[in-house]
């Protein structure tokens, strides 16, 4: 976008607000809640160039109620939630009062989405400001479906709360799994209504993450008139997330390699569990390594490579097994955009680029036998582990078995009593790991142990989150949704109260399509 287009969003800024645009460095008139709680604002973002994004505040929602509140991550926050009142933490997490330090931005941002180029920016989301943890830690706290903002094009800035409890549940699921994730501080209701398909109840998010810089933010400053306004981003994103890069030779191309590393460790993650993200758009692709904008998200239950879930996935763009690929292309064009400062001479900016893309595959596939490795028990390193791995995963998609509850299964000391684990070919293959095993120094105990720990009893099955969502929504009964959330909380763990949440869905309790319900 040019810098001429960044200047007639704020026009629209001025259409929408009147004459009273928050200005960045206005006092804000606000319901006051206790500032007491630990809240520790330094808004490096909102220092950044204002074409960056647009200051204002959330809108103010008629009756907030708190849905769901993470007291847990608000103690690791250093945030003393439980010194408020219930009224003050509804008032706090929609946004009705702000506390003070706080900075309110929308942050404007770009994006390829489904292959396509488009502008876009926080249409529903408002970054209230980053936290800093008694540790040092620096947070973004974002709230999700906090009103319209310049950027909200034909949206209207709110989110149902469904897709809301879902970002929560998945996001804290993802973060018991050990998978870098944004995470989920509140939900709290707005009592107003969101009008979808039917009218449904609004809600508002609040978002803990360690930035929300996404590889959008650098294809909107690629596109600034203004050509520092790249070298800013980069430099910004080097201090807060790649500090150790400034000393380096060529601190952009090493920022484009540090990103390229985290994502393919990340993705291979995902792959290792069963998630498909379902909308890896660009400017859905953290540029911290984190996992963020939880859509039509979900965990394969049986094993199929070519499963899509997301309602609006036509075309399988971002299937199960094509997330690597998705993420190599979205990178490219994260590279695209740091070429002018990688080298002055362009020839040389992209040869040096390619290079780096290209190294995405072996670093992906590195990472993915590493944990492929764990999943099975293994220490040492054979040639022959791939070969290993791909003929478990065929027999898998051949029989259509429940990816998670096999390796569980191969991580308990005896198999389960099903027909599946006496098929010729499945005893074959579990000879020959027999073998694979015998092969190492460790002891069994010392495998089991191993995968115990990287193979997940529990994932947040879509049956059990669909069933939990509505009610939830539907019904305002959110002991389902509890339940739930404490059943992945340990993923690893036996713990025998869980076991139905281990359980594969039946044949009528299939869920194939999930929604965005943006
Ligand atoms: P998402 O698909 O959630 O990643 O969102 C893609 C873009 O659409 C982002 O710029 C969002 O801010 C925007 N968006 C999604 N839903 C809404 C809404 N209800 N109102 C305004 N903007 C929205
Ligand atoms: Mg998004």
């Amino acid at each position: 976008m040019s810098h001429a287009t960044g200047f007639l969003q704020y026009r629209r800024l001025q259409e929408i607000y009147g004459s009273n645009i928050p200005n960045k460095n206005m006092k804000l008139n606000t319901q006051q809640v206790s500032n007491s709680i630990g809240w520790q604002f330094d808004n490096s973002y909102a220092r950044l160039p204002e074409y960056f994004y647009a200051p204002l505040r959330p809108v103010p929602v008629p009756a907030p109620h708190v849905a769901m509140l993470n007291y847990a991550l608000a103690e690791s926050l250093g945030l003393d939630i439980r010194a408020l009142s219930t009224n003050e933490i509804a008032l706090l997490f929609a946004g009705n009062a702000l506390p003070d330090g706080t900075q309110p931005i929308a942050q404007a941002y770009a994006g390829h989405q489904f292959g396509h180029f488009t502008m876009l920016g926080d249409g529903r989301a408002i970054l209230l400001g980053e936290h800093l943890t008694p540790a040092g830690e620096r947070f973004d706290i974002q709230l999700k479906g906090s009103g319209q903002t310049p950027f909200s094009r034909r949206g209207d800035g709110r989110a149902a709360l469904a897709p809301m409890l879902r970002e929560y549940l998945i996001s804290e699921a993802m973060h018991a799994l050990n998978i870098p994730t944004t995470r989920s501080l509140a939900v709290v209701t707005t009592g107003e209504q969101v009008v979808r398909e039917t009218p449904l109840p609004g809600a508002i998010l609040t978002r803990i993450a360690s930035s929300h810089i996404r590889v959008g933010t650098f294809e909107y400053a690629a596109g600034q008139v203004n050509v520092a306004a790249i070298r800013t981003l980069a430099d910004y994103v080097i201090q807060r997330h790649y500090p150790a890069l400034t000393d380096a030779d060529n601190p952009y191309l090493s920022l484009l390699n540090r990103v390229i590393e985290r994502q393919a460790a990340l993705i291979a993650k995902w792959l290792l569990v069963g998630f498909i993200h379902g909308v890896m758009n660009t400017d859905n692709m953290s540029i911290s390594g984190e996992t963020i904008d939880y859509g039509p998200c979900a965990f394969m239950d049986a094993y199929d490579p070519n499963t899509v879930f997301s309602s609006i996935d036509h075309q399988g763009r971002y299937r199960y097994s094509h997330q690597p690929l998705t993420a190599q292309w979205n990178l490219a064009r994260f590279a695209e955009t740091l070429l002018p400062l990688i080298d002055p001479v362009q020839e040389k900016a992209l040869a040096l680029a390619e290079e780096a893309i290209h190294s995405f595959p072996k670093i992906y596939q590195t990472q993915w036998i590493m944990g492929m490795r764990k999943k099975l028990g293994l220490f040492t390193e054979e040639t022959e582990d791939t070969k290993l791995i791909e003929t478990l995963l065929t027999w898998m998609q051949m029989h259509r078995a429940d990816y998670t509850h096999t390796f569980r299964a191969l991580a308990s000391k005896t198999l389960p009593e099903e027909a599946r684990f006496h098929d010729t070919e499945f005893v074959g293959w579990h000879t020959r790991w027999q073998a694979r095993l015998s092969r190492q120094a460790e002891s069994r105990s010392s495998s089991f142990s191993l995968m115990q720990a990287n193979n997940p009893a529990i994932i947040p099955r879509n049956h059990r989150v669909e069933e939990a969502l509505s009610a939830a929504s539907e019904h305002g009964d959110y002991s389902l949704i509890q339940q739930l959330l404490a059943a992945v909380a340990n993923p690893y763990a036996d713990n025998p109260e869980y076991t139905d949440y281990r359980t594969p869905p039946a044949p009528s309790e299939h869920v194939y399509q999930t929604f965005c319900g943006t």
